[in-house]
């Protein structure tokens, strides 16, 4: 048997990506992936209003990483967009994270104007601090300021989301979105973002656009590929692959409920997040991503729910000493393989953003090369 191809299991950014730096350098690729599209969870497509639709939920690609957006840019532009996310909060329509504007959204002046500047005191200008450790205050206004926003901005929406309080999800995890000392309401402060022109979905099809990558689509990883292939990069879950012998890893799934308006806009901006009331944890309004153009508008209410197979998508794996613990095991078992690489969201189970996932490929690419 010729054994002179990779295979690479999976479709989404990490699976095209080493395909593609692999297939740069001369070798043959053939990608699998077991749904009917390529992209993974940044799938995205035009709808019958010639909206751009995030079938996973919303996706705003940003770095500071130059040889991710050096790399990137090779299959895309991206538009100006700088994502900026509304919290509700008590009725009051306000910035997240939580910032200098934020304090004057939902206090009276006298008193934001006072906690502005214990902040001020106490912190240095433009600084992120975690929720939790925002919480270790001396000060009684900075204790009550504290309290206010563990409340209204985390503990609602980390309950609803993770189904656990904040204090029992990993620190990590509430601290991507900290309190921002600060008067940018943008969501992210990386020196690159925006929305690739014509969608997720494009990009990664001009990453595995390549003489040298073969893509089959509704195909399911077997377990006698591994001796057909001369490497195996596989990015589905690590658990899965092992055919769970010690345990499941958990993770969170989403159901997205899309609803479409005859309105030409239905909130006023492109992530609506409801921290104090509803199931849902956010509403997304796809058009404002690429700024089309139509007089309907689709939204989705995001509802978070436990992942069960069969039922539903694996989303986000859940960092905690247990589930860590677990996968370290399964990483130690992957040890003993040779020529088997696992990568991204689900086989490193890590909580990744997009530029983590193209980075970490990147990496693993220039390890083996
Ligand atoms: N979070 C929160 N309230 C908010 C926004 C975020 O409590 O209004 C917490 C919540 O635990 C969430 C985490 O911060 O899971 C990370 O939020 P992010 O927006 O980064 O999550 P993603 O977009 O990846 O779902």
């Amino acid at each position: 048997m010729d054994k002179s191809v990779n295979l690479v299991v999976g479709a989404g950014f990490s699976g095209a990506v080493i395909a593609r730096l692999l297939a740069d350098n001369g070798e043959k690729v053939l990608v699998i992936d077991k749904k009917n599209h390529i992209a993974g969870n940044s799938y995205d497509y035009r709808d019958e209003n010639g909206i751009m639709i995030h079938k996973y939920g919303s996706h705003i690609f940003h770095t500071s990483n130059e040889k991710v957006w050096t790399f990137l840019k090779r299959f895309t532009d991206f538009n100006q967009y700088m994502h900026k996310v509304v919290a509700i909060i008590d009725g009051i329509p306000t910035t997240i994270p939580f910032n200098f504007n934020t304090l004057y959204d939902v206090f009276p002046k006298t008193l934001a104007k006072r906690l502005e500047e214990k902040l001020l005191e106490k912190f240095e200008y433009n600084k992120k601090v975690p929720i939790l450790e925002f919480q270790k205050q001396d000060d009684e206004d900075l204790k009550f300021l504290a309290q206010y926003v563990y409340e209204k901005v985390f503990l609602h929406y980390t309950t609803k989301q993770w189904g656990v309080s904040p204090k029992d999800v990993d620190g990590a995890v509430t601290a991507r979105v900290p309190v921002y000392l600060s008067k940018d309401d943008r969501y992210f402060q990386d020196k690159y973002q925006g929305i690739p022109l014509q969608g997720y979905t494009r990009v990664v099809e001009n990453i595995l656009s390549h003489n040298n990558i073969e893509v089959k689509l509704n195909t399911e990883f077997k377990k006698d590929m591994l001796n057909q292939y001369k490497r195996v990069f596989y990015t589905g879950p690590i658990d899965e692959f092992f055919e769970y012998k010690l345990g499941t890893l958990p993770y969170r799934s989403v159901n997205f409920k899309l609803e479409t308006y005859d309105r030409e806009y239905y909130q006023q901006n492109s992530v609506v997040n409801y921290p104090c009331n509803y199931d849902f944890t956010r509403i997304h309004e796809y058009k404002y991503y690429l700024n089309d153009k139509s007089d309907k508008t689709v939204i989705a209410k995001e509802y978070s729910e436990f992942f069960e197979l069969g039922k539903n998508e694996r989303y986000y794996p859940i960092p905690n000493p247990q589930n860590s613990e677990l996968y370290a095991k399964y990483l130690k078992e992957a040890e003993n393989l040779s020529n088997v690489y696992f990568l991204g969201r689900l086989g490193d189970y890590k909580y990744y953003d997009m530029d983590k996932a193209i980075l970490r490929a990147i990496e693993l690419y220039e390890e083996i090369k």
